[in-house]
């Protein structure tokens, strides 16, 4: 079992917990607590935190249908459950969520080795996987919003740090970076975006719309 360094910030767990987030910010939060302990236990607490104030909010004077409303509108709570028992690469939300596991996906080249497939979420956020082979880099970029990149397989590094599987890289307008693939096995990511990447490269700048990156 590898360690996992790069962790869910209380930020993005909170909103998470509130079912505030994008569904492709929410797809990678949700592969990522499907690996990583300690974050699904923070989000459990997350989790009673809204229940107490849920209870709070019973205590006062209100109509009998108050709570139900309530209760209602919030949806039905899920309880923390443990992580079912991996099989294939993909943790378990991601092949829910494409419907298989790595042979599943419809990969499209983005050039020198690098692949993409974009997955099907709401329009506030774009969710994409990608394969980048061993050694090779990402086009430098920056980012005109958030930008989640969790890896399932391999290890990217850029200036900041190392990435390993199950590691969730929170990358914002601040960062610039240039991934590079560890060597050894092929970088497998699931990475999602609020905004068009920023490139300081010509070529990927004029691919960019293609790409839809
Ligand atoms: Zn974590
Ligand atoms: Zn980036």
């Amino acid at each position: 079992m590898t360690t996992i360094r790069h962790h869910v910030s209380d930020q993005l767990l909170m909103a998470y917990a509130a079912g505030a987030l994008p569904e492709a910010f929410s797809l990678v939060l949700a592969t990522h607590l499907s690996m990583c302990d300690d974050c699904r236990a923070r989000a459990a607490s997350f989790d009673a935190l809204g229940g107490a104030v849920l209870e709070d909010c019973g205590s006062t004077a209100m109509q009998d249908d108050a709570l139900q409303a309530c209760l209602a509108r919030l949806g039905t709570p899920e309880a923390p459950r443990p992580p079912a028992r991996r099989q294939g690469l993909f943790p378990r939300p991601l092949q829910d969520y494409i419907g298989g596991d790595l042979e599943s996906v419809r990969w499209r080249p983005l050039g020198m080795g690098v692949r993409q497939a974009i997955l099907r979420t709401d329009r506030n956020a774009m969710a994409r996987l990608l394969y980048i082979p061993a050694g090779q880099a990402v086009p430098d970029h920056g980012h005109r919003g958030t930008e989640l990149t969790l890896v399932l397989q391999g290890a990217f590094a850029d200036a900041t740090d190392r990435f390993g599987p199950g590691d969730l890289e929170i990358a914002d307008e601040e960062l610039e970076h240039t991934p590079v693939a560890e060597p050894g096995l092929p970088c497998i990511c699931l990475a999602a975006t609020d905004a068009p990447l920023r490139f300081s490269g010509m070529i990927p700048r004029l691919l960019q719309p293609i790409f839809r990156i």
